[in-house]
Protein backbone atom coordinates (compact mmCIF):
# COMPACT_ATOMS: atom_id res chain seq x y z
CA UNK A 1 0.00 0.00 0.00
CA UNK A 2 1.17 3.53 -0.89
CA UNK A 3 2.65 4.81 2.24
CA UNK A 4 0.22 8.43 2.77
CA UNK A 5 2.11 12.04 4.13
CA UNK A 6 0.06 15.03 5.25
CA UNK A 7 1.92 17.97 4.21
CA UNK A 8 1.58 21.37 6.04
CA UNK A 9 2.30 24.64 4.03
CA UNK A 10 1.72 22.48 1.08
CA UNK A 11 1.06 25.68 -0.90
CA UNK A 12 4.71 27.24 -0.15
CA UNK A 13 8.14 27.20 -1.97
CA UNK A 14 9.44 23.83 -0.18
CA UNK A 15 5.83 22.31 0.14
CA UNK A 16 5.36 22.79 -3.59
CA UNK A 17 8.78 20.12 -4.19
CA UNK A 18 8.14 17.89 -1.26
CA UNK A 19 4.74 17.28 -2.89
CA UNK A 20 6.42 16.33 -6.28
CA UNK A 21 9.57 14.62 -4.40
CA UNK A 22 6.68 12.61 -2.37
CA UNK A 23 4.22 11.76 -5.45
CA UNK A 24 7.03 10.36 -7.28
CA UNK A 25 8.31 7.78 -4.50
CA UNK A 26 4.44 6.52 -4.89
CA UNK A 27 3.01 8.41 -1.65
CA UNK A 28 -0.46 9.72 -1.39
CA UNK A 29 0.17 13.38 -0.57
CA UNK A 30 -2.36 15.59 1.30
CA UNK A 31 -1.85 19.11 2.27
CA UNK A 32 -3.33 21.46 4.76
CA UNK A 33 -4.54 24.42 2.73
CA UNK A 34 -5.57 27.46 4.96
CA UNK A 35 -8.11 29.35 2.90
CA UNK A 36 -7.57 32.56 1.77
CA UNK A 37 -9.65 34.95 -0.70
CA UNK A 38 -7.70 34.39 -4.06
CA UNK A 39 -5.94 31.18 -5.29
CA UNK A 40 -2.50 29.52 -3.58
CA UNK A 41 -1.61 27.05 -5.69
CA UNK A 42 0.34 28.27 -8.66
CA UNK A 43 3.67 26.86 -6.81
CA UNK A 44 1.68 22.69 -7.35
CA UNK A 45 0.46 24.29 -10.76
CA UNK A 46 4.15 25.22 -11.99
CA UNK A 47 5.57 21.76 -10.89
CA UNK A 48 2.64 19.88 -12.89
CA UNK A 49 1.10 18.58 -9.51
CA UNK A 50 -2.06 20.04 -8.26
CA UNK A 51 -4.73 17.24 -9.67
CA UNK A 52 -2.32 15.08 -7.51
CA UNK A 53 -2.98 15.76 -4.55
CA UNK A 54 -5.20 16.13 -1.81
CA UNK A 55 -6.05 19.74 -0.45
CA UNK A 56 -7.56 19.53 3.01
CA UNK A 57 -8.80 23.25 4.06
CA UNK A 58 -7.54 24.17 7.77
CA UNK A 59 -5.20 26.40 9.37
CA UNK A 60 -2.43 25.23 11.89
CA UNK A 61 -3.72 27.70 14.70
CA UNK A 62 -7.26 25.91 14.27
CA UNK A 63 -6.50 22.78 16.37
CA UNK A 64 -9.62 21.12 15.57
CA UNK A 65 -8.27 21.57 12.10
CA UNK A 66 -5.00 20.07 12.77
CA UNK A 67 -6.81 17.37 13.86
CA UNK A 68 -9.25 16.84 11.20
CA UNK A 69 -6.39 16.85 8.65
CA UNK A 70 -4.58 13.90 10.47
CA UNK A 71 -8.13 12.10 10.59
CA UNK A 72 -8.51 12.31 7.30
CA UNK A 73 -5.13 11.54 5.58
CA UNK A 74 -4.38 9.39 8.39
CA UNK A 75 -0.47 9.97 7.96
CA UNK A 76 2.59 7.69 7.97
CA UNK A 77 4.68 10.91 7.75
CA UNK A 78 4.06 14.39 8.19
CA UNK A 79 5.63 17.49 7.29
CA UNK A 80 4.82 20.58 9.22
CA UNK A 81 6.46 23.66 6.65
CA UNK A 82 3.13 25.76 6.99
CA UNK A 83 4.57 29.11 8.99
CA UNK A 84 4.80 32.50 8.33
CA UNK A 85 7.97 32.58 7.25
CA UNK A 86 9.21 35.89 6.85
CA UNK A 87 11.75 37.76 8.84
CA UNK A 88 11.07 41.29 8.10
CA UNK A 89 6.77 40.18 8.69
CA UNK A 90 7.82 38.87 12.04
CA UNK A 91 8.26 42.42 13.75
CA UNK A 92 4.95 43.74 12.26
CA UNK A 93 2.73 40.65 12.88
CA UNK A 94 4.91 39.18 15.94
CA UNK A 95 1.23 37.61 17.36
CA UNK A 96 0.28 35.52 14.42
CA UNK A 97 3.94 34.93 13.55
CA UNK A 98 3.80 33.13 17.26
CA UNK A 99 0.34 31.66 16.34
CA UNK A 100 1.36 29.93 13.08
CA UNK A 101 4.96 29.56 13.68
CA UNK A 102 4.73 28.82 17.23
CA UNK A 103 1.83 26.85 18.55
CA UNK A 104 1.03 26.00 14.70
CA UNK A 105 3.32 23.27 15.28
CA UNK A 106 1.95 22.43 18.73
CA UNK A 107 -1.34 21.90 17.30
CA UNK A 108 0.24 19.22 14.74
CA UNK A 109 2.21 17.19 17.51
CA UNK A 110 -0.62 17.36 19.53
CA UNK A 111 -2.81 16.07 16.43
CA UNK A 112 -0.75 13.43 16.06
CA UNK A 113 -0.56 12.78 19.38
CA UNK A 114 -3.82 11.84 19.85
CA UNK A 115 -4.95 10.29 16.45
CA UNK A 116 -1.72 8.86 15.05
CA UNK A 117 1.33 8.44 17.71
CA UNK A 118 3.52 5.93 15.39
CA UNK A 119 3.14 8.81 12.70
CA UNK A 120 6.17 10.17 11.82
CA UNK A 121 6.84 14.06 12.09
CA UNK A 122 9.61 16.77 10.65
CA UNK A 123 9.17 20.14 11.81
CA UNK A 124 10.92 22.97 9.65
CA UNK A 125 13.28 24.45 11.44
CA UNK A 126 16.04 27.08 10.56
CA UNK A 127 19.19 28.55 11.10
CA UNK A 128 17.42 31.99 11.78
CA UNK A 129 17.14 30.18 15.58
CA UNK A 130 21.32 31.18 15.60
CA UNK A 131 20.60 34.03 14.70
CA UNK A 132 23.37 36.36 16.98
CA UNK A 133 25.48 34.08 17.56
CA UNK A 134 29.00 35.43 17.12
CA UNK A 135 31.86 33.10 18.37
CA UNK A 136 30.66 29.98 16.28
CA UNK A 137 31.35 30.78 12.31
CA UNK A 138 30.44 27.42 11.37
CA UNK A 139 26.98 26.46 12.44
CA UNK A 140 26.05 22.83 14.01
CA UNK A 141 24.13 20.53 15.73
CA UNK A 142 25.60 22.28 18.84
CA UNK A 143 25.91 25.95 18.51
CA UNK A 144 23.64 27.63 20.75
CA UNK A 145 20.44 29.48 20.07
CA UNK A 146 20.11 33.37 20.22
CA UNK A 147 17.06 33.78 17.71
CA UNK A 148 17.05 37.90 16.53
CA UNK A 149 13.49 37.94 15.39
CA UNK A 150 10.08 37.10 16.57
CA UNK A 151 10.17 34.28 14.05
CA UNK A 152 13.11 33.41 15.38
CA UNK A 153 11.96 33.15 18.66
CA UNK A 154 8.40 31.56 17.70
CA UNK A 155 10.65 28.65 15.28
CA UNK A 156 12.81 27.97 18.41
CA UNK A 157 9.50 27.28 20.30
CA UNK A 158 8.77 24.82 17.31
CA UNK A 159 11.99 23.14 17.74
CA UNK A 160 12.01 22.53 21.14
CA UNK A 161 8.02 21.44 21.13
CA UNK A 162 8.88 18.99 18.94
CA UNK A 163 12.09 17.57 20.99
CA UNK A 164 9.86 17.43 23.95
CA UNK A 165 7.32 15.48 22.64
CA UNK A 166 10.12 12.99 21.37
CA UNK A 167 11.12 12.96 24.62
CA UNK A 168 8.16 13.36 26.66
CA UNK A 169 5.57 11.03 24.45
CA UNK A 170 7.86 8.77 22.60
CA UNK A 171 6.78 10.35 19.06
CA UNK A 172 9.13 10.49 16.30
CA UNK A 173 10.26 13.93 16.05
CA UNK A 174 12.71 14.84 13.79
CA UNK A 175 13.85 18.75 13.48
CA UNK A 176 15.55 19.77 9.81
CA UNK A 177 17.81 23.05 11.04
CA UNK A 178 17.72 24.44 7.26
CA UNK A 179 20.08 27.07 6.07
CA UNK A 180 18.14 29.73 3.24
CA UNK A 181 17.01 27.60 0.89
CA UNK A 182 15.84 29.03 -2.49
CA UNK A 183 14.24 28.41 -5.99
CA UNK A 184 12.16 29.84 -8.63
CA UNK A 185 9.11 29.25 -6.85
CA UNK A 186 10.52 31.12 -3.70
CA UNK A 187 8.34 34.26 -2.26
CA UNK A 188 9.06 37.37 -3.73
CA UNK A 189 9.91 39.17 -1.02
CA UNK A 190 12.74 37.26 -0.15
CA UNK A 191 16.37 39.02 -1.19
CA UNK A 192 17.34 36.03 -4.02
CA UNK A 193 13.75 36.39 -5.72
CA UNK A 194 13.89 40.09 -5.18
CA UNK A 195 16.68 40.35 -6.69
CA UNK A 196 16.29 37.54 -9.76
CA UNK A 197 12.90 39.67 -10.59
CA UNK A 198 14.34 42.57 -10.82
CA UNK A 199 17.29 41.61 -12.81
CA UNK A 200 14.85 40.27 -15.59
CA UNK A 201 12.62 43.25 -15.05
CA UNK A 202 15.58 45.78 -15.73
CA UNK A 203 17.19 44.04 -18.59
CA UNK A 204 13.41 43.70 -19.96
CA UNK A 205 13.66 47.70 -19.62
CA UNK A 206 10.32 47.41 -17.37
CA UNK A 207 12.44 48.71 -14.11
CA UNK A 208 15.23 50.73 -13.37
CA UNK A 209 16.66 50.43 -9.72
CA UNK A 210 16.65 47.75 -6.88
CA UNK A 211 16.10 49.37 -3.60
CA UNK A 212 17.94 46.36 -0.91
CA UNK A 213 18.32 46.94 2.77
CA UNK A 214 21.86 45.01 4.44
CA UNK A 215 23.95 44.09 1.45
CA UNK A 216 26.51 43.24 3.77
CA UNK A 217 24.62 40.14 5.36
CA UNK A 218 25.80 36.79 4.64
CA UNK A 219 23.82 33.74 4.13
CA UNK A 220 24.29 30.28 3.13
CA UNK A 221 22.38 29.65 0.10
CA UNK A 222 21.11 26.90 -1.50
CA UNK A 223 18.51 25.29 -3.79
CA UNK A 224 15.07 24.06 -2.88
CA UNK A 225 14.96 21.23 -5.05
CA UNK A 226 17.91 19.47 -3.03
CA UNK A 227 16.65 20.22 0.47
CA UNK A 228 13.25 18.67 0.66
CA UNK A 229 15.27 15.07 0.14
CA UNK A 230 17.31 15.78 3.11
CA UNK A 231 13.66 16.43 4.88
CA UNK A 232 12.27 13.00 3.67
CA UNK A 233 15.54 11.10 4.66
CA UNK A 234 15.25 12.48 8.27
CA UNK A 235 12.13 10.54 8.47
CA UNK A 236 13.38 7.01 7.33
CA UNK A 237 16.41 6.75 9.63
CA UNK A 238 16.06 4.44 12.39
CA UNK A 239 15.95 6.95 15.16
CA UNK A 240 14.45 10.40 15.41
CA UNK A 241 17.31 13.74 15.66
CA UNK A 242 18.32 16.83 14.61
CA UNK A 243 20.10 17.93 11.50
CA UNK A 244 21.32 21.04 9.85
CA UNK A 245 21.18 21.25 6.36
CA UNK A 246 23.42 23.65 4.67
CA UNK A 247 25.96 24.37 1.82
CA UNK A 248 28.92 24.99 4.02
CA UNK A 249 29.49 28.42 1.99
CA UNK A 250 28.43 31.50 3.10
CA UNK A 251 28.22 34.89 0.15
CA UNK A 252 27.10 38.17 0.98
CA UNK A 253 24.30 39.60 -0.84
CA UNK A 254 26.54 42.34 -2.01
CA UNK A 255 27.93 39.53 -4.00
CA UNK A 256 24.62 37.29 -4.49
CA UNK A 257 23.46 40.67 -6.47
CA UNK A 258 26.57 40.48 -8.57
CA UNK A 259 25.65 37.18 -9.99
CA UNK A 260 22.31 38.22 -10.79
CA UNK A 261 23.31 40.68 -12.53
CA UNK A 262 26.31 39.90 -14.67
CA UNK A 263 24.32 36.95 -15.89
CA UNK A 264 22.80 38.82 -18.13
CA UNK A 265 25.56 41.82 -18.54
CA UNK A 266 24.95 44.23 -16.32
CA UNK A 267 26.39 45.92 -13.37
CA UNK A 268 24.78 45.27 -10.26
CA UNK A 269 26.85 49.06 -8.78
CA UNK A 270 24.53 50.77 -11.25
CA UNK A 271 20.94 49.72 -10.33
CA UNK A 272 21.39 48.74 -6.41
CA UNK A 273 19.90 51.66 -4.06
CA UNK A 274 20.28 51.43 -0.38
CA UNK A 275 17.04 51.96 1.62
CA UNK A 276 16.83 51.88 4.83
CA UNK A 277 12.97 50.97 4.82
CA UNK A 278 14.30 47.47 4.12
CA UNK A 279 17.25 47.70 7.31
CA UNK A 280 15.62 45.19 9.87
CA UNK A 281 15.28 46.04 13.96
CA UNK A 282 17.22 43.49 14.73
CA UNK A 283 19.86 41.58 12.22
CA UNK A 284 21.23 38.03 11.72
CA UNK A 285 24.76 38.98 10.19
CA UNK A 286 25.88 35.85 9.20
CA UNK A 287 24.75 32.33 8.59
CA UNK A 288 27.12 29.26 7.84
CA UNK A 289 26.43 25.57 8.34
CA UNK A 290 27.91 22.01 8.62
CA UNK A 291 26.33 19.98 6.98
CA UNK A 292 28.77 17.10 7.74
CA UNK A 293 25.85 15.59 10.42
CA UNK A 294 23.87 15.28 7.38
CA UNK A 295 26.29 14.20 4.95
CA UNK A 296 27.36 11.21 7.57
CA UNK A 297 24.27 9.92 8.63
CA UNK A 298 21.71 10.75 5.62
CA UNK A 299 23.91 10.43 2.99
CA UNK A 300 22.87 14.14 1.98
CA UNK A 301 24.55 16.77 0.15
CA UNK A 302 23.80 19.98 -1.27
CA UNK A 303 24.04 19.74 -5.02
CA UNK A 304 23.32 23.12 -6.54
CA UNK A 305 25.70 25.76 -6.63
CA UNK A 306 24.62 29.51 -5.49
CA UNK A 307 25.92 30.14 -9.37
CA UNK A 308 23.55 27.51 -10.63
CA UNK A 309 20.91 28.66 -8.14
CA UNK A 310 21.33 32.39 -9.06
CA UNK A 311 21.39 31.57 -13.32
CA UNK A 312 18.47 29.41 -12.76
CA UNK A 313 16.38 31.79 -11.29
CA UNK A 314 17.25 34.79 -13.47
CA UNK A 315 15.97 32.25 -16.32
CA UNK A 316 12.79 31.63 -15.05
CA UNK A 317 12.09 35.58 -14.11
CA UNK A 318 13.29 36.42 -17.38
CA UNK A 319 11.12 33.72 -18.88
CA UNK A 320 7.98 35.09 -16.83
CA UNK A 321 8.53 38.49 -17.42
CA UNK A 322 8.72 38.41 -20.64
CA UNK A 323 5.01 36.66 -20.42
CA UNK A 324 4.12 39.42 -18.46
CA UNK A 325 5.07 42.24 -21.11
CA UNK A 326 3.57 40.26 -23.93
CA UNK A 327 -0.03 39.76 -21.94
P1 LIG B 1 6.74 29.62 2.34
O1 LIG B 1 6.51 30.94 2.99
O2 LIG B 1 6.96 29.58 0.86
O3 LIG B 1 5.50 28.67 2.65
C1 LIG B 1 4.82 28.69 3.87
C2 LIG B 1 3.56 27.89 3.75
O4 LIG B 1 2.86 27.92 5.01
C3 LIG B 1 2.54 28.42 2.71
O5 LIG B 1 1.91 27.32 2.08
C4 LIG B 1 1.53 29.16 3.58
O6 LIG B 1 0.27 29.27 2.98
C5 LIG B 1 1.49 28.24 4.78
N1 LIG B 1 0.92 28.87 5.97
C6 LIG B 1 1.17 30.10 6.46
N2 LIG B 1 0.45 30.31 7.58
C7 LIG B 1 -0.28 29.19 7.78
C8 LIG B 1 -1.22 28.81 8.74
N3 LIG B 1 -1.55 29.61 9.74
N4 LIG B 1 -1.79 27.58 8.64
C9 LIG B 1 -1.47 26.74 7.62
N5 LIG B 1 -0.57 27.05 6.68
C10 LIG B 1 0.02 28.27 6.76
O7 LIG B 1 7.96 28.94 3.10
P2 LIG B 1 9.05 27.89 2.55
O8 LIG B 1 8.37 26.89 1.71
O9 LIG B 1 10.20 28.64 2.03
O10 LIG B 1 9.54 27.21 3.90
C11 LIG B 1 8.89 26.05 4.42
C12 LIG B 1 9.13 26.00 5.91
O11 LIG B 1 10.52 25.91 6.18
C13 LIG B 1 8.61 27.21 6.67
O12 LIG B 1 8.16 26.76 7.93
C14 LIG B 1 9.85 28.05 6.84
O13 LIG B 1 9.75 28.89 7.96
C15 LIG B 1 10.91 26.98 7.01
N6 LIG B 1 12.25 27.35 6.61
C16 LIG B 1 12.46 27.87 5.37
C17 LIG B 1 13.71 28.19 4.96
C18 LIG B 1 13.98 28.74 3.59
O14 LIG B 1 15.05 29.26 3.37
N7 LIG B 1 13.06 28.61 2.66
C19 LIG B 1 14.88 28.01 5.86
C20 LIG B 1 14.55 27.33 7.09
C21 LIG B 1 13.27 27.05 7.45
P3 LIG B 1 -0.14 30.69 2.28
O15 LIG B 1 0.82 30.88 1.16
O16 LIG B 1 -1.55 30.50 1.87
O17 LIG B 1 0.03 31.72 3.36
P1 LIG C 1 16.11 35.55 5.91
O1 LIG C 1 17.53 35.12 6.08
O2 LIG C 1 15.12 34.48 6.21
O3 LIG C 1 15.78 36.81 6.58
O4 LIG C 1 15.93 35.74 4.30
P2 LIG C 1 15.77 37.05 3.39
O5 LIG C 1 15.97 36.60 2.00
O6 LIG C 1 14.50 37.77 3.71
O7 LIG C 1 16.97 37.99 3.84
C1 LIG C 1 18.32 37.59 3.73
C2 LIG C 1 19.22 38.76 4.09
O8 LIG C 1 19.13 39.75 3.07
C3 LIG C 1 18.88 39.45 5.41
O9 LIG C 1 20.07 39.70 6.12
C4 LIG C 1 18.26 40.77 4.97
O10 LIG C 1 18.45 41.85 5.89
C5 LIG C 1 19.06 41.02 3.70
N1 LIG C 1 18.39 41.98 2.80
C6 LIG C 1 18.94 43.11 2.30
N2 LIG C 1 18.05 43.76 1.56
C7 LIG C 1 16.89 43.04 1.58
C8 LIG C 1 15.62 43.23 0.99
O11 LIG C 1 15.35 44.21 0.30
N3 LIG C 1 14.69 42.25 1.22
C9 LIG C 1 14.97 41.15 1.97
N4 LIG C 1 14.03 40.20 2.13
N5 LIG C 1 16.17 40.97 2.57
C10 LIG C 1 17.12 41.90 2.37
Amino acid sequence: MAKSALITGITGQDGAYLAKFLLDKGYEVHGLHPRRSTPTTWRLEYLGVLDKVDLIEGDLTDGAACMGAVAESNPDEVYNLGAQSFVATSWRQPVLTAQATGVGALNMLEAIRKLKPDARFYQASTSEMFGGIKEHPLQDENTPFHPRSPYGVAKLYAHWATINYRESFGLFGCCGILFNHESPLRGIEFVTRKVTDAVARIKLGAQKDLHLGNIDAKRDWGFAGDYVEAMWKMLQQPEPDTYVVATGRTTTVRDMCKIAFEHVGLDYEKHVVIDPKFYRPAEVDLLLGNPAKAKAKLGWEAKTSLESLITMMVDADLKRVERELRA
